[in-house]
């Protein structure tokens, strides 16, 4: 058995950044260590074009799939440190080889360190002559079943057989903070899952209707958020009662116009949370014709309530792309849980899909929303959720 002991990350686009890119590394270790933190041994070094994870006896296993999800990483490898000389290199080498079901295999060598007395090419025939010595597997350059990357630096070499593919982007936190609409729905979570992919950090909000809205339509919300908290390492999500301004809306407001009326309430609301938790913009799982309330009419009818931006990251997606991306990111099997969201309970029959400014403010006019609203701010309850469970029966 290989026994690894060493992560070692290579980063995509970071490299083009220039002088960001010390910020860039350091808070792509700090979201690596988030998402592994429990996990003491492990020790962490930034280097200007890797980040190397000491295991220090830790199985790396089960951690590949929850650094596969950290933003900022291109691709990373298992590998083990030996020192950078050709015995070493070769014992490695072979040691993986005979770990490996026999087949064709390429060595590919890469000096980082030119001083070292060897070529790239002539470490590849070492190594390859000695596997084939010592072991069944047979040469192939083109189409090989394995290969073996040697990365030679100065201080140690670094041995690797497999690359595993991680999700790119931009580490989450370098470009800023928003705050997400999060529904119990499909879509929210696959925008927070594009918005975090900018490197855009998150925290959410969420408008429930208890007890027209169980307690367990918000347990999924907070699943969720769980599950999208796997690519940032922890989400903050404000639950706000809504049920006291929702009823207000539905006394005071013709039923046509009451989701425009709603929504601008919603982000009334999202815009002052999000102020005072510095984030610069709100996000959406808003996609345009989907529904009465996602015509553009409606955007700009929704929008005329609030200055801070409105990132909708898939706006212009089909429902079927949607879904797909959801259940690719895992959230889909509980966003299709059947507990009610308050938007679906209080659906009226013929929502105006063209509403106008005035009419909305007209109807807003006739009651004080503004009281309402900031009950709702001062009753707003704060959550964190990581992505590692805490207790088993969360839902
Ligand atoms: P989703 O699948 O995300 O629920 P949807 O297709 O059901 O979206 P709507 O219900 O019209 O669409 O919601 C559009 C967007 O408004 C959601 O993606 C979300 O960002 C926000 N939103 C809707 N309901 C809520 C809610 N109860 N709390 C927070 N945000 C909400
Ligand atoms: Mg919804």
């Amino acid at each position: 058995m290989v026994v690894y002991d060493t992560i070692l990350i290579r980063y995509g686009e970071l490299s083009t950044k220039g002088k960001n890119k010390k910020d860039f590394i350091n808070r792509l270790s700090k979201n690596i260590q988030r998402v592994l933190e429990d996990c003491p041994e492990l020790q962490f070094k930034n280097t200007y074009d890797r980040i190397y994870i000491k295991l220090n006896g830790v199985d790396p296993f089960p951690l590949t799939e929850r650094i596969s999800k950290v933003f900022g990483i291109s691709s990373f490898s298992l590998t083990q440190k030996v020192e950078t000389n050709i015995e070493a290199i070769q014992k490695a080498c072979l040691e993986i080889a005979q770990d490996t079901q026999v087949g064709t295999f390429k060595v590919v060598a890469h000096r980082s360190d030119k001083t070292f007395e060897m070529k790239s090419d002539d470490i590849n025939r070492s190594v390859a002559t000695v596997i084939l010595k010592n072991t069944e597997h047979k040469v192939n350059v083109k189409t090989p079943d394995f290969k073996l990357h040697v990365e030679v630096r100065a201080d140690s070499t670094y041995i690797t057989s497999k690359i595993y593919p991680a999700a790119g982007g931009y580490p989450v936190g370098v470009n800023g903070k928003a705050m997400l609409l999060l529904s119990g729905g499909i879509d929210s979570p696959v925008a927070a899952y594009y918005v975090m992919k900018r490197g855009v950090e998150i925290e959410a909000i969420h408008f429930s209707s208890p007890p027209y809205t169980s307690n367990s339509a918000k347990e999924k919300v907070l699943e969720l958020a769980r599950l999208v908290s796997g690519y940032q390492g922890r989400i903050k999500v404000h639950v706000v009662p809504f049920t006291d301004l929702q009823l207000a809306i539905y006394k005071h407001c013709s039923e046509s116009y009451a989701i425009t009326i709603m929504r601008r309430m919603m982000v009334r609301i999202a815009e002052r949370v999000a102020l005072r938790n510095h984030c610069l913009a709100l996000a959406t799982g808003e996609s345009l014709g989907q529904v009465a309330s996602q015509t553009l009419e409606s955007m700009g009818c929704i929008n005329d309530v609030i200055k801070l931006p409105v990132i909708r990251p898939v706006v212009t997606f089909d429902k079927l792309e949607i879904i797909a991306k959801s259940k690719e990111i895992g959230t889909y099997e509980t966003s299709i849980l059947p507990f009610e969201d308050c938007c679906t309970i209080f659906t009226p029959k013929s929502p105006v899909t063209k509403p106008l400014i005035r009419r909305a403010e007209e109807y807003e006019a006739l009651f004080n929303f503004e009281t309402l609203i900031e009950e709702c701010i001062l009753n707003t309850e704060c959550i964190v959720v990581k992505p590692i469970k805490e207790k088993e029966s969360y839902l």
